[in-house]
C-alpha cells in the first residue's frame, strides 16, 4: 500500500507535503519522496525509509516551488529499492512529469511486455512506470494523454501527476483506494486519507469520485469524468477493516466508527460466547474490541502492549524480517491475563503466524482459555489491487477449515465475522453495502486480473 499527497499554489508546498506524509506513514514505510515544481523544472528528493529518515531536518532546500506531490511506499509490485521509490520523475514529449501512485494495476505486465517488444526501456520495476510509458506515447495536451493512458490500464489507481504547470489527480473507475480533496486558503490539497488533511489544517472538501480526474492549475480546478463507469464501484473494504488510520474518514465513514461497529456486529453474532475479559490485538483490533465489549458487556482489558518502535509485521517484505518483528512487537500483561478466559479480538488473520505467536504468549502469561474472534471473514485469496496480502498458499485460511486454522493457532475456539456483518458495519446505519471489493474474502474479483491468471500471482520486477 502507499500514501499520496499533493499541494497546489502554496509557498510552502514541500513542507506541507512532508507533514502530510507523516500522517500517511502507516500506508508505507519502505520509501518516501517529494517532488516540487518551480521555474519550468521538477525538483525531486526520494529515499529509502521513513519520512523522518528521508527528510531528517527542517531543511527542504532543493525542493522549491508552489506545487508538490509526495509519496510513501511499500512494495506490492517491484522490489524494495531506491529505483522504485516514488514519485517517479520522467522527461517525455510532454516535458517533465512526476507520478505518485497508490494501488496496483492488474494488466501492467501485459502492457510492459508489449511495449518492450517495441523497444521501450523501463527504469524501474513498478507497475506505475507503465502509465508513464503510455503517457509518453499519447498525443495532445497532457490532460488528454493522461486520459488516453489511464483508459488502457486495469486495476487500482489513486494517482497524482505533477508537471511544471499543473497537478492532475485521478481515481480509477472502481474507486478501490481512497482519495480526498481538501482546501487550505487558496491552495488545493489531495490526499489518500483525511488524516493528512487534518494535520495540515486543510478543510475536507469531498472524496474524489471513482473515475474522476481533477486538473489543478494554481487556484483553478477542473473536474472530468472521462472513464467508462462500471456497474458498481469496488471500494476496498480492507481499508476500513485494517489499513486506514482510525481518525480518517474514507468512503464516507470514519474508520474508527466502522471498526467499532465491526466489533459490535461480531459480538451480536457471537452472543453465546462468554469469557472474563475482551483483549484486543493492538492497534487495529482496539476499536473492534471496544465495540465487542459494548455489546457483550464483557470488560475490555489491554492484555497486550504494542511496541510502537517496530513497524507493522504484515507489511515487512520478507518472512525473516516479519518473524523477527513479530516477536519484538507485542508483549502480554501477565497481571491482566493470569487465570482469565480471554476473547482475543483481531481485525484479520493473514498468514496466521503472528496470531499463533500471540496465542502462545498469552498462555505463557497465564491465560486460562483463549477464544479468538476476528472482525472480518477468513482471507482466502490474494489481493491484486495494492494490499500486500501474500500468495494464496501462504494464507492460512486458503485451504484450511476454521477448525484446522483453530488447531494451527492453538486457541480454544475461533470465530470470524460474516461477510454480511462486515459489509453492514463498514457501510454504517442505512448505508449501501454494495459497492465494496471483497475479493480477498470471496475470490470475486471486480476487474480482469490478466497479469495474475496463473494459479499464483507472479512477482513483477
Ligand atoms: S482484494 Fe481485499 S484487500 Fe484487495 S482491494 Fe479487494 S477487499 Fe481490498
Amino acid at each position: 500500500m502507499c500514501g499520496i499527497i499533493a499541494i497546489s499554489n502554496h509557498p510552502q508546498s514541500a513542507e506541507l507535503a512532508k507533514l502530510g506524509l507523516f500522517a500517511l506513514q502507516h500506508r508505507g514505510q519502505e520509501s518516501a519522496g517529494i517532488v516540487t515544481a518551480a521555474d519550468g523544472e521538477l525538483h525531486s528528493r526520494v529515499g529509502m525509509g521513513l519520512v523522518s529518515e528521508v527528510f531528517p531536518s527542517r531543511d527542504l532546500a532543493g525542493l522549491p516551488g508552489r506545487m508538490a506531490i509526495g509519496h510513501v511506499r511499500y512494495a506490492t509490485t517491484g522490489a524494495s529499492h531506491l529505483r522504485n521509490a516514488q514519485p517517479l520523475v520522467f522527461k517525455n514529449i510532454h516535458g517533465p512529469v512526476a507520478i505518485a501512485h497508490n494501488g496496483n494495476l492488474t494488466n501492467a505486465l501485459e502492457i510492459k511486455n508489449r511495449l518492450e517488444r517495441r523497444g521501450a526501456i523501463f527504469q524501474s520495476s513498478t507497475d506505475s512506470e507503465v502509465i508513464i510509458h503510455l503517457l509518453a506515447r499519447a498525443n495532445g495536451p497532457l490532460e488528454d494523454a493522461a486520459i488516453d493512458a489511464l483508459r488502457q490500464v486495469a486495476g487500482a489507481y489513486s494517482l497524482l501527476f505533477l508537471t511544471p504547470s499543473s497537478i492532475i489527480a485521478a481515481r480509477d473507475p472502481y474507486g478501490f483506494r481512497p482519495l480526498l480533496l481538501g482546501q487550505l486558503d487558496k491552495s488545493w490539497v489531495v490526499a489518500s486519507e483525511t488524516s493528512a488533511l487534518h494535520l495540515i489544517k486543510a478543510r475536507v472538501v469531498r472524496e474524489i469520485e471513482p473515475g474522476e480526474m481533477l486538473i489543478i492549475e494554481g487556484e483553478r480546478i477542473k473536474s472530468l469524468k472521462p472513464f467508462k463507469k462500471p456497474a458498481s464501484p469496488a471500494r476496498c473494504v480492507f481499508e476500513q477493516v485494517y489499513f486506514a488510520r482510525p481518525d480518517s474518514t474514507i468512503f464516507g465513514r470514519n474508520v474508527q466508527a466502522s471498526r467499532r461497529d465491526l466489533g459490535r456486529a461480531l459480538a451480536r453474532e457471537l452472543s453465546d460466547l462468554r469469557a472474563d475479559i475482551v483483549v484486543p490485538v493492538p492497534d487495529s483490533g482496539i476499536s473492534a474490541a471496544l465495540g465487542f465489549s459494548d455489546v457483550s458487556g464483557i470488560p475490555f482489558e489491554l492484555g497486550l502492549v504494542r511496541s510502537h518502535y517496530v513497524s507493522r509485521t504484515f507489511i515487512k517484505p520478507t518472512q525473516e524480517l516479519r518473524e523477527l518483528a513479530a516477536e519484538l512487537k507485542l508483549a502480554p500483561v501477565p497481571e491482566t491475563l493470569r487465570g482469565k478466559s480471554v476473547i482475543l479480538i483481531d481485525d484479520s488473520i493473514v498468514r496466521g503466524t503472528t496470531s499463533k505467536k500471540i496465542a502462545k504468549s498469552l498462555r505463557r502469561a497465564g491465560a486460562r482459555e483463549i477464544h479468538m474472534a476476528v472482525s472480518s471473514p477468513p482471507i482466502v485469496s490474494p489481493c491484486y489491487y495494492g494490499i500486500d496480502t501474500p500468495r494464496a498458499g501462504e494464507l492460512v485460511a486458503n485451504e484450511k477449515s476454521v477448525e484446522e486454522v483453530r488447531r494451527f493457532l492453538g486457541v480454544d475456539s475461533l470465530h470470524y465475522l460474516s461477510l454480511e456483518g462486515m459489509l453492514r458495519a463498514c457501510a454504517g446505519e442505512g448505508g449501501d453495502t454494495r459497492g465494496y471489493c471483497t475479493a480477498c474474502f470471496t475470490k470475486l474479483y471486480p476487474t480482469p486480473i490478466s497479469d495474475y491468471q496463473t494459479p499464483e500471482p507472479r512477482k513483477k520486477g
